[in-house]
């Protein structure tokens, strides 16, 4: 099985070794790749470092929208996408719960730079999901993925032809959360990605790594009736896609 996990923060283990330890668990799982999203300047030497540790890490250098920053990141921002012509833009996006003042505006520049560049941008966003529309609908990015989809099945069509692919990760498991599989079955198959957010959440026997990302794959095949082989090569040829920058 070939395997790809749109989003993680390969970054945040605690330690050399159980990064190691988690990689080599993914590699196992047949996980042949990842993004590895950056959230501000401070972790942005690392996510490159760890781009080429590993082959089939892909970075992505940005501001998470819980974060702020000192004056001058969005030059560093752009000294990195330039350096770096690989790089996706992200982690970047709208938070209505946990966003620091300003991030409308942090957000906004770095659309800017990813259209600019032409460069795939990774997206988080929490109940701000009108606003994140028409920013998009003025972005006019080559294409962008909104990670961790939690907006309604309704918006889905609107967002895929904005250039959207949608991620899923292991709040599908979760047997209240109708919406979100109602969702999943809404996104065009060639849209759609898979992803762990590890280390975050991060559970022994799930979770466990981008390795988890198997999971994820499988309990998203059972909910749309198709097989987790088929899926999983699906997804990955959509993350391939994504990151040359194509719709
Ligand atoms: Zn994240």
């Amino acid at each position: 099985m070939r395997l790809f996990d749109a989003h993680d923060h390969l970054q945040n283990y605690p330690s050399d070794a159980a990064e190691a330890a988690a990689m080599a668990a993914a590699s196992a799982a047949g996980v042949s790749g990842m993004l590895c999203c950056g959230t501000g300047p401070d972790d942005w030497g690392r996510v490159l470092e760890l781009s080429g540790r590993y082959p089939g890490v892909v970075p992505a250098f940005g501001l998470h929208p819980w974060f702020g920053a000192e004056e001058g990141w969005l030059g560093r921002l752009e000294e990195f996408l330039r350096r770096v012509p690989g790089a996706c833009v992200g982690e970047i996006g709208l938070d209505g719960v946990k966003g620091v003042a300003g991030q409308e505006a942090d957000f906004c520049a770095q659309l800017e730079l990813a259209r600019q560049f032409a460069r795939p941008a990774a997206i988080h966003c929490v109940k701000s999901w009108g606003r994140m529309l028409e920013l998009l609908n003025a972005a006019e990015l080559p294409c962008f993925m909104l990670h961790a989809y939690g907006g309604s099945p309704e918006l889905v069509k609107a967002f895929a032809e904005l250039g959207g692919y949608f991620s899923f990760g292991g709040e599908l498991k979760d047997p209240k959360r109708e919406k979100l599989r109602a969702a999943l079955a809404a996104v065009p198959p060639e849209r759609l990605l898979f992803e762990t957010e590890s280390p975050e959440g991060d559970e022994p026997g799930w979770r466990s790594g981008p390795a988890g990302v198997a999971e994820v794959v499988e309990i998203a095949a059972a909910a749309l009736g198709r097989g987790a082989e088929d899926l999983a090569e699906l997804s990955a040829g959509n993350a391939e896609r994504f990151l040359s920058g194509k719709r």
